[in-house]
């Protein structure tokens, strides 16, 4: 059976792509949940969802860039009904999201969640790679890199030696393999577990030029900015270089640490950078505890307490507020007992002559709404695993058990702040 693909992306591997054709009529299942669960954002905006408190934004993070396990995630959290889908500032990427969005359209018809990209202005957790040769490694070394890795971005087995077989010499054993670097997402959780400490850190920054082409695309709405907030001039030069491409966005928005006392300050100096050249809407993305929400229900705290701090500040910028950084499915419940979950207020920005169009109505949430990575990730990844050994690389959708199974789990999450 021929297949057909809506997007031009090259990374996707098609020719190994296998489908089911009874798949079609089986996906009944996946609609009628959908329609049961009748989640607000399958019809309202991601704008309306922002003002609401309610906005669920997927990350599938700034350096994740396995096309395939983004497709699907992607086609899974737009049935669950997320606002915005932020993926690696990468054209591949951008197009395998998409990608998963059309196909979810194309099951249930409801609104399209903005595309947001990410970069970075300067060193960032998040834009990194792990790296090691595997020949260095000890044959018998238990490998807890692959154990704690996450993302299953590493995978070892023995082989011979790449020099000796070049040189024609009888072969000894050495580990293969290595980092997937595709899969890796910088999370840093196997740094430490090596017992020879073979795994290093590469930094990059993603390119600005590039970028500014990339925002210009009709299918990406939004882009955020990651900055630790201490070196401004930074983010001045990141801001300055994507020049008149920032016209193109409905939404920027900045991740940044919590910085204690300094955090305000960063924030209304980013914010006066931004403020000429700034025609949408603009978020601050409260990063409480970077990539951990996978890790258990404490990992959250941290980023509570950063909306608990913000929320309380009269002199803050515009923007909306959005947790991220340890989020999972008790973030909800945090929000709720500090008395932040979708509490709509008269902005205490409402007497700000910066208070524009471009920013949030004077009537909003004080937290506008929730992204969660690392966790939804996890989730819908244990489903995608499954999908994957017993039926190689594949679309979600020809395997409507597996797409059934998938949704529940990314329903159960987004449901706990859109019900
Ligand atoms: S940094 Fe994280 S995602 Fe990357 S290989 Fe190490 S454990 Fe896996
Ligand atoms: S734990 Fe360290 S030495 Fe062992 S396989 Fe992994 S990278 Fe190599």
């Amino acid at each position: 059976m021929a297949l057909s693909f809506s997007c031009s992306f090259t990374s996707f591997p098609r020719h190994q792509v296998r489908a089911n054709p009874k798949s079609n009529k089986c996906l009944d299942n996946v609609r009628s949940l959908v329609r049961t669960v009748a989640i607000p954002s399958v019809t309202s905006s991601p704008l309306e969802s922002l003002q609401k408190g309610n906005w669920v934004k997927l990350i599938c993070g700034a350096s994740f860039e396995d096309v395939v396990d983004i497709r699907n995630l992607s086609l899974v959290y737009t049935l669950a009904g997320v606002d915005c889908i932020d993926c690696a500032a990468d054209e591949a990427v951008v197009s395998a999201v998409n990608d998963g969005i059309e196909a979810a359209k194309e099951i249930v018809g409801l609104r399209r969640p903005w595309v947001m990209v990410s970069v970075n202005d300067d060193e960032d957790l998040h834009f990194r790679k792990a790296e090691f040769d595997p020949e260095d490694c000890p044959l018998d070394c238990s490998r807890p890199c692959e154990v704690v890795c996450p993302a299953s971005a590493i995978a070892l087995k023995e082989g011979n030696s790449s020099a000796e077989v070049s040189l024609g010499n009888s072969t000894s054993g050495v580990l293969k393999g290595g980092v997937i670097t595709e899969r890796c997402y910088g999370c840093g959780r196997c740094f430490p577990v090596c017992p020879y400490d073979k795994i290093r850190a590469v930094a990059y920054k993603r390119d600005t030029t590039a970028t500014a082409e990339l925002i210009t695309r009709n299918d990406v709405d939004a882009l955020e900015i990651h900055t630790s907030g201490r070196q401004t001039s930074l983010f001045k030069e990141l801001w300055d270089g994507l020049g008149d491409s920032i016209s193109y966005l409905r939404l920027v928005a900045v991740s940044l640490p919590n910085t204690g006392d300094s955090t305000i300050s960063s924030m209304n100096t980013m914010y006066s950078i931004m403020q000429p050249k700034l025609r949408c809407f603009n978020l601050w993305q409260l990063d409480g505890r970077p990539m951990s929400g996978d890790i258990g229900r404490g990992a959250t705290r941290e980023s509570i307490a950063f909306a608990v701090q913000l929320a309380a500040v009269k002199d803050k910028p515009p923007g909306f507020l959005q947790l991220a950084g340890g989020t999972n499915v008790h973030t909800v419940d945090g929000l709720k007992k500090m008395g932040l979950f979708r509490m709509t207020s008269i902005t205490n920005n409402s007497n700000d002559e910066r208070m524009t169009a471009t920013s949030p109505s004077s009537l909003h949430a004080l937290v506008g709404g929730i992204a969660y990575g690392g966790y939804a990730r996890k989730i819908v990844g244990r489903v995608l695993r499954s999908l994957q050994s017993q039926h190689g690389v594949a679309r979600i959708e020809d395997y409507p058990d597996h797409l059934l199974e998938a949704l529940r789990e990314a329903l159960a999450l987004v449901g706990t702040a859109k019900c």
